[in-house]
C-alpha cells in the first residue's frame, strides 16, 4: 500500500482537487491520502494556512473579524462549487471556523494552532466528501481519533514515539483514507501544529506508522533538481537520492520536502518518491537508503541565507574544560539552537539561524561571554549564507574542496567558514548573503556543465 501526501497547490482549487482524485483512481495501493489546507493558485494568491493566521490575529486583537472569516470561507464555497458538491459542506466549514473563533485566547499559540489546523482539517472533509461524490469509497478519519499524539509545542510539534503505534491500525482500515496534515493532538487531548509545511510530515509518519510499500508526496515539480530552479537555468532532475541526500538538501533550502518529514520514513526504510499532481507520469524523485554512483559526486547545491556568526577568541581556549558547553549553555538560556560550530585552536564560531536573534539578546551573550567566559573578543556579525553541496561519497573524491573553493573565489566571493567535518555527505561553505546567487550559478557550472560530469 501506498501513502499519499497532497501539498497546498496540489489541493488550491476545484481543478487541481479533480487530478487529485484521478490520481487516486489509478492506483488502487494509494490508500491513505493526507492532505494539505489549499495553497496558491498563482504566484501572487495567498495561501489558506495565511488567511487563517490573519483571521487568528484579527481575532487576538479584538478586532471584527468578518472581513478574514469571509477570505477563509469564500475559498472553500468556490472549491465546494467547482467540485459540485452541495453548499451545506460550506456551512458546515464556516461553523466550524465560528466554533474554534470561541474557543480560549489566553494561551494565544494554542488558540493560533486552532485556527491554522482547521486549514488542513476542512480540506480534508471537503476532499473525503468529494472523493464519496465521484464513486470512491473514502472516508475522513481525525488525528485525535487516530491517535497522532505530538509534544505540547504549539507551532512547532513533534509525533511521539506511541504514534507509530496507535496509528498502525489505519493499514487494515477498509477504504480510502483521507487524513488531514499539520496537526496532531497532545496525550491531554490539545491541538498542536507542525512546523509550517508540516504535512510532509504527518504523510511520512502515516508512511512509517502502516509500513507502506512508498510514500509519494505530491508537489508541483516533476522532481527535485540539482539546484533552485529560479537561480540556475533548467537545473538538472535528481532520479534517485538518498535520504541522508535529501536531508541536507531540505535543511539548506530545498523547500520541495520539509526536512523535518525524512526521519519517520528513514526509521522504518520507507521510500519517498516526490512527485508533480500537474505531470502524474513523470518518474519523479526516489529517495532511498542507498543509491548507485552516477557521474557526478555533487548530487544537489543548495544555498540559505539568514545565518549570523557569534566569534569568540580566548588564548589557550583548547586547554579550558568545559569551555563549549559554558558557551553553548548561554545560547540555550536565550532559547537559541545552533547550525554549526566551526573552530580553531583559540577561536569558535557559533553559526545561528538570525531570526533567534535580537539586539537585547545580542547584548547579554556578549556581556555573559565577557564576564563568565573571560574571553579576549567576542562580535556577531550577520547576513551569511550557507551554501552547501549534497552528494554521497563526496568525500571520496579528490579534489572536490578545491574545485568548489576555486569556483567560489572566481566570482570574487570571499568564504568565511568551511565545515566538511562531520557530515559524510556534505560541504558547507559560508559566505556573504550578497555573493549567494552568483556562487551558487558558479558552482552548478563547475559540477552540472556537461564538460564537469564527463570529467568527474
Ligand atoms: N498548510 C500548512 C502550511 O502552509 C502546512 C502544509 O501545507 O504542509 O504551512
Amino acid at each position: 500500500m501506498k501513502v499519499c501526501k497532497f501539498g497546498g497547490t496540489s489541493v488550491a482549487s476545484a481543478e487541481q482537487i479533480k487530478k487529485v482524485a484521478a490520481i487516486i483512481k489509478q492506483d488502487a495501493s494509494r490508500k491513505i491520502v493526507v492532505v494539505s489546507a489549499p495553497g496558491k493558485r498563482s504566484d501572487d494568491d495567498v495561501k489558506v494556512t495565511d488567511l487563517l493566521i490573519c483571521l487568528a490575529e484579527a481575532a487576538l486583537a479584538q478586532e471584527k473579524v468578518d472581513r478574514e472569516l469571509a477570505a477563509v470561507v469564500n475559498r472553500y464555497a468556490e472549491i465546494a462549487a467547482g467540485l459540485g458538491l452541495d453548499h451545506q459542506i460550506v456551512q458546515v466549514i464556516e461553523s466550524d471556523l465560528r466554533d474554534r473563533l470561541t474557543h480560549s485566547r489566553e494561551n494565544r499559540d494554542l488558540f493560533v494552532d486552532q485556527l491554522k489546523a482547521s486549514g488542513e482539517d476542512n480540506n480534508a472533509k471537503l476532499i473525503a466528501a468529494y472523493f464519496s461524490s465521484v464513486g470512491l469509497e473514502a472516508e475522513y478519519v481525525n488525528p485525535k481519533e487516530a491517535g497522532l499524539v505530538v509534544s505540547d509545542e504549539p507551532g512547532r510539534a513533534r509525533a511521539l514515539p506511541e504514534a507509530y503505534e496507535n496509528l498502525s491500525h489505519l493499514r487494515g482500515k477498509k477504504g480510502i483514507v483521507v487524513f488531514p496534515g499539520f496537526f496532531g493532538y497532545t496525550p491531554d487531548g490539545v491541538m498542536m501544529t507542525f512546523a509550517r509545511g508540516g504535512s510532509d510530515i504527518t504523510g511520512s509518519i502515516l508512511a512509517a506508522a502502516v509500513e507502506a510499500e512508498l510514500y509519494e508526496n505530491f508537489t508541483d515539480v516533476d522532481s527535485v533538481y540539482a539546484a533552485n530552479p529560479k537561480v540556475v537555468d533548467r537545473p538538472a532532475e535528481i532520479k534517485r537520492m538518498t535520504y541522508r541526500e535529501m536531508r541536507e538538501l531540505s535543511y539548506a533550502g530545498f523547500s520541495v520536502f520539509h526536512d523535518e518529514a525524512l526521519m519517520p520514513a528513514f526509521r522504518h526504510s520507507v521510500p519517498v518518491c516526490i512527485k508533480n499532481t500537474n505531470n502524474p507520469s513523470a518518474e519523479g524523485t526516489l529517495i532511498v537508503a542507498e543509491r548507485e554512483y552516477s557521474n557526478s559526486p555533487v548530487s544537489g547545491i543548495a544555498a540559505d541565507g539568514g545565518f549570523s556568526t557569534i566569534y569568540v577568541r580566548k588564548y589557550l581556549m583548547n586547554r579550558e574544560l568545559g569551555f563549549g558547553r559554558r558557551l553553548l549553555q548561554i545560547l540555550e538560556d536565550e532559547h537559541i539552537s545552533f547550525e554549526h560550530t566551526p573552530s580553531g585552536i583559540d577561536d569558535l564560531s557559533v553559526i545561528v539561524r538570525s531570526h533567534q536573534l535580537t539586539p537585547e539578546k545580542e547584548a547579554r551573550i556578549i556581556s555573559r561571554c565577557r564576564k563568565e567566559l573571560l574571553v579576549d573578543d567576542v562580535h556577531i556579525e550577520h547576513h551569511f549564507a550557507m551554501v552547501v553541496l549534497v552528494g554521497e561519497g563526496m568525500h571520496n573524491t579528490l579534489g572536490l574542496s578545491a574545485r568548489a573553493t576555486a569556483a567560489i573565489s572566481r566570482v570574487g566571493a570571499n568564504i568565511e567558514m568551511i565545515n566538511q567535518g562531520s557530515s559524510e555527505v556534505s560541504l558547507v561553505f559560508g559566505i556573504h548573503e550578497e555573493d549567494t546567487e552568483k556562487v551558487l550559478k558558479e558552482l552548478y557550472k563547475e559540477f552540472f556543465s556537461s564538460s564537469a560530469v564527463v570529467e568527474a
